[in-house]
């Protein structure tokens, strides 16, 4: 497989959610691949186009249907503005490569010849452009992706259907899925697809007691714990700690809250879940150190200024994150 579509993806959609979704996927072959499959280019002017790296003649890149002739080109870098600007007079492409090619190579660079020869004619005042193909509107959504997800794996009928009914921009969103699904890249995950070492120390960044699965880090840690059991102090209502995230999640979206109160109350999960995968990073990588009253102050934070912007609540942000069980009431 082509190493990882990201890079392409990412550039494409100039979209930060979408770099950080595609960040999440890496060691997913299976997602990885639906996400490079889904980017149709449409050429324009090929500036914007890796001649080499883009899938812009067909599903594939020219890099990986002609990996030797890629290895030996000069132009590796190049877009297919540039490329295309160096045309013979008779508008024949004229690639070049480090060295002559033997005869096995000059047969590839004519099967290649002879897919350019179809290749879409630039367009001089047209910028190149993609589209997302699960779309119609060929805009990228998450909920097409789990579209996907639901027919790849069949497991359509057990997603709880809130999860996707939410309010929480799309890498937190996505990030929630993958949580349910078990499929966060934590470094027991990594471990068992052997990215990491058999030697590499995979204790949670919280405790350093036990090993860091999905459910520990994001569920079970003390400190973690500690964060869902003020969430819902915070709601003024009493739990058991369930003992997984679907769990969690059944027991999140089982009972009714009435009107903004109730949104409200559906987007916690995925708030607490990527404020605490955040802050697992920021130790890991960086060093932090964690603090559980700034990290349930944030999420509580993040949360009232989502209600105000999303569903225009007229209570203050201040009132909100010290005042919510007073608005529950008056509500
Ligand atoms: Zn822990």
């Amino acid at each position: 497989m082509e190493g990882g579509h990201k890079k392409q993806e990412a550039r494409w959609f100039g979209c930060e959610e979408l770099r950080d979704i595609t960040q999440i996927t890496e060691n997913n072959q299976q997602l990885d691949e639906f996400f490079g499959g889904q980017i149709k280019i449409i050429v324009g002017n090929g500036k914007r186009i890796w001649f080499w790296h883009d899938a812009w003649l067909s599903s594939r890149s020219l890099k990986t249907e002609f990996p030797k002739l890629f290895s030996l080109s000069t132009e590796n870098e190049e877009t297919l503005h540039q490329i295309s600007m160096k045309k013979s007079l008779s508008r024949e492409w004229q690639l070049q490569f480090r060295k002559n090619l033997l005869a096995w190579e000059d047969e590839e660079l004519q099967r290649l010849c002879g897919l350019l020869v179809v290749s879409p004619i630039l367009r001089v005042g047209l910028q190149d452009s993609c589209s997302w193909a699960s779309e119609r509107s060929g805009q990228f959504t998450i909920s097409s992706v789990r579209r996907w997800w639901d027919t790849t794996t069949g497991q359509g009928v057990a997603v709880p259907p809130r999860v996707w009914v939410n309010l929480a921009p799309p890498k937190m969103h996505f990030f929630y899925w993958l949580a349910w699904q078990c499929s966060v890249k934590t470094s027991t995950f990594l471990q068992r697809i052997g990215v990491l070492g058999v030697s590499v120390n995979k204790l949670c960044v919280f405790c350093h007691i036990v090993e860091e699965s999905v459910e520990h880090v994001l569920l079970h840690c003390p400190l973690v714990w500690k964060c869902w059991s003020r969430m819902v102090y915070w709601w003024g209502q009493a739990w058991a700690i369930p003992s997984s995230v679907a769990g969690l999640l059944h027991w999140w979206f089982g009972g009714k809250l009435k009107s903004w109160i109730g949104k409200v109350w559906q987007i916690i999960p995925s708030v607490v879940f990527w404020s605490v995968w955040k802050l697992r990073n920021e130790c890991l990588f960086k060093g932090a150190q964690p603090n559980i009253y700034d990290l349930c102050e944030k999420i509580k934070v993040q949360i009232a200024l989502w209600s105000k912007w999303l569903l225009k609540v007229d209570y203050s942000v201040h009132d909100i994150v010290s005042n919510l069980h007073q608005i529950r009431i008056a509500v």
